[in-house]
């Protein structure tokens, strides 16, 4: 798309800018592109595409609701569609945007005194992120599930002690295992709320897991995606 007609279809409201791509790994990178007068909930995602294509992909938010940018994590996934074109887009380029939808948000009202589990695998850390950056003093433990320590995206964004990076493939992280191992030496209790983003083997190991230890299901809440 040439600049003069990306900056005619920029009027309309579901294209926007390209602000940074930062690259946290080989494959992964966060995108940050032109909030424009869009608001959303912390946990929400968004769907977002190439400018030119006809095809669109759901993202969670990972900035804070407040920023005055978007931004979204992605891993780009091999031979897939839509992953692999957004990763060679460029700084002033366009996406497709979507309308921000989706239910995986934490209360409001009780936010401020629950104590909060977020579980997520690989760039299932996304809704937590923005969680943790869109609400201060939020009591949360943060559960990290990747391959290695390299995959720990943006570790220092979260206070310390509060997050705990579990590796699979070798102990470059805060604990060697699964996130499942770890939950299963370490309850945090019925009372906690528990929140599981990312693949669906992972969801449904933990779901069995927390059951086994009496949680409610009510306390436990759930985003797949893939
Ligand atoms: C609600 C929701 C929120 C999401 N949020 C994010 C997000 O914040 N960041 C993000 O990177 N992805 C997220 N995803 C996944 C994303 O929508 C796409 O599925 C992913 O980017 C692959 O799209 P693609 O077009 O490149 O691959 P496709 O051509 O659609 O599919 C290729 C294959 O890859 C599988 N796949 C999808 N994601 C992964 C992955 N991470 N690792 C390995 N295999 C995968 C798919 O199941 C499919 O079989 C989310 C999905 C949902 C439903």
């Amino acid at each position: 798309m040439n600049k003069t007609s990306a900056t005619e279809t920029a009027i309309k409201t579901d294209l926007h800018e390209i602000l940074d791509i930062r690259h946290l790994t080989d494959s992964t990178f966060v995108l940050r592109i032109d909030k424009k007068d869009m608001s959303f909930t912390a946990g929400q995602h968004i769907c977002v595409g190439p400018p030119n294509g006809i095809h669109t992909r759901e993202y969670s938010v990972y900035s804070a609701e407040k920023d005055p940018y978007l931004e979204i994590l992605v891993k780009e996934v091999e031979n897939g569609l839509v992953s692999p074109v957004l990763k060679n887009l460029q700084v002033g380029g366009y996406v497709i945007v979507e309308e921000p939808v989706g239910y995986f948000g934490i209360n409001n009202e009780s936010c401020e005194t629950q104590k909060h589990v977020f579980i997520a695998s690989g760039t299932g850390i996304s809704p937590f992120h923005s969680f943790v950056k869109s609400k201060p003093g939020l009591d949360y433990t943060l559960l990290h599930g990747v391959k290695t320590g390299n995959e720990a995206y943006e570790k220092n964004e979260y206070e310390k002690g509060r997050i705990v990076t579990c590796t699979s493939r070798e102990g470059t992280g805060d604990f060697y295992g699964r996130v499942t191992d770890y939950l299963k030496l370490n309850r945090f209790g019925k009372g906690a709320h528990y929140y599981l983003c990312g693949n669906c083997n992972m969801i449904h190991d933990v779901y069995d897991i927390l059951e086994e230890q009496g949680v409610s299901t009510e306390n436990i809440h759930a985003e797949v995606y893939f």
